[in-house]
């Protein structure tokens, strides 16, 4: 029984893990490489295994840096079954259909062939097998899983893996992508209590973000100071996640903050889509979103919103010159609506830009949170004059804090392998996690481990 990395090792996308017990062999997550020139390139690659080889896929979350290369696996003669929860199931469809739409858009462009299209994802889809939290599964001889809340997106989970040969019995924990604890809608990330093996997420193993509380006073103050200032506020927007949150603490809070001033826009069709699939999950709230929901009929509390659903529509946003939120994707300011809207506001001072997430290196986004003094967009060099505002506290990962809770949760502490971060928040991390006595290793893509060599640690290494 045996461990690969294949993605996610070094860096923060392309999460791919293998888990091979008694010739099964069962993939965690098969994401797409995101940032840095080589991207398109490395995401062609082989895939360092036969895809038609794979018995099983467990899938974590719906980020494209997580079921991204699902399509292409199925393109290259994979035919098992996909499983994921049964909310994180509704998104992955938006998620893959746009991602199709953009490769054959690059492929159009480049003249090569498009890594996957609509027909893959459709192939793709019809392998999903959605799974309910909490309920222990065996998806193949040897190999049971069970999916529990990871709070980080609308279903999102971390998967415990239990693997058996003969005698031999062990259990893994997938962290999977974790929340912040406290988190607007979603419920706190699952208390595990032990495992013999984990590997963890470090995207922001280096990082403190502030708090709950801090974080909505400054997203506050950020609009008062905007409202002031009379220009637009464009907020770069991940379409699964951070969208859904801005808009909530903007309903939240819409009395206070005195938001009925406002036009606020989403303004973007896979934000759109994500936001319904939100509201019709009311089952994975958490208790003060419930109580805000109350009344609305499934929907927020924001009489002011407008949902952009055309490329008219998105235009019409391009002719205000005050007065309106326009959250817009891409979450990287890589691609997509948000650039228009860049485009038409970033050289005015009296413009504020929102930064809400993580923005990988070699993307517009961190260039504007680096400062550039001007930016390139669709070929046309635009003066960065507009006053850019990182709002880390908002992320959808944990902060080192919340990452060390989540790993306390564990007794005794199994060893770690670090994934899904770069080397330095990895490095962060591990240093952290030594402190507690904890074996913390930073994995690399090839990386093996002989699982049966572990020692056993958790109580229910031999199933549940
Ligand atoms: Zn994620």
């Amino acid at each position: 029984m045996q461990l690969e990395f294949f993605g996610a090792a070094g860096e923060v996308t392309g999460s791919c893990h293998i888990v091979q017990v008694g010739g099964r062999e069962l993939l965690l997550d098969c994401g797409m490489i995101q940032g840095g020139r080589d991207a398109p390139e490395r995401n062609r690659m082989p895939f360092p295994f036969e895809a038609s080889a794979i018995d099983a896929v467990v899938l974590s979350h719906a980020h494209i840096d997580h079921c991204g290369r699902l399509p292409l696996l199925v393109k290259r003669g994979y035919r098992g079954p996909i499983y994921t929860n049964t909310a994180c199931a509704e998104l992955v469809p938006i998620l893959l259909r746009d991602s199709a739409n953009l490769a054959v858009r690059d492929a159009e462009r480049s003249r090569t062939e498009p890594l996957y299209d609509l027909d893959d994802v459709t192939r793709a889809l019809e392998l999903i097998q959605p799974i309910p939290y909490d309920i222990p599964r065996e998806l193949l001889p040897g190999i049971k899983v069970r999916v529990r809340d990871a709070g980080h997106i609308l279903g999102s989970s971390s998967i415990e893996v239990w693997v058996r040969e003969g005698e031999i019995a062990r259990k893994l924990v997938f962290s999977g992508d974790l929340g912040q604890y406290g988190t607007p809608i979603l419920h706190d990330p699952w208390r595990f209590e032990s495992a013999d093996l984990v590997l963890m997420e470090s995207t922001y193993g280096d990082r403190r973000h502030r708090g709950r509380d801090d974080t909505e006073r400054e997203l506050g103050a950020i609009l008062e100071q905007a409202a002031r200032d009379g220009g637009n506020v464009i907020v770069p927007a991940f379409a699964i996640g951070r969208s859904q949150e801005l808009l909530y603490l903007l309903a939240k809070h819409y009395a206070e903050w005195h938001l009925a001033r406002w036009k606020i826009f989403l303004d973007s069709p896979m934000a759109i889509a994500a936001s319904k699939v939100y509201w019709r999950h009311p089952e994975r709230f958490d208790e003060e979103a419930t109580r805000l929901r109350e009344g609305f009929r499934g929907l927020l509390p924001l009489p002011n919103l407008t949902l952009s659903e055309t490329a008219d529509e998105s235009r019409a946003i391009n002719e205000i010159r005050g007065g309106a939120i326009i959250i817009a994707g891409s979450g990287m300011a890589n691609g997509g609506r948000v650039l228009y809207h860049l485009k038409h506001n970033l050289a005015r001072p009296e413009c504020h830009v929102l930064i809400v997430g993580f923005q990988a290196p070699g993307t517009l986004g961190r260039m504007l949170v680096d400062r550039a003094p001007e930016v390139r967009i669709h070929g046309e060099t635009i003066p960065n004059k507009a006053q850019v505002h990182t709002l880390g506290g908002l992320s959808a990962h944990g902060d080192q804090a919340d990452l060390l809770r989540w790993y306390d949760s564990f007794t005794p502490h199994p060893p770690v392998y670090i994934v899904h971060g770069e080397v330095p928040s990895g490095e962060a991390l591990a240093t952290e996690l030594r402190k507690r006595g904890a074996v913390a290793t930073m994995t690399r893509p090839g990386l093996k481990i002989d699982l049966a060599s572990l020692p056993v640690l958790a109580r229910d290494s031999a199933a549940p």
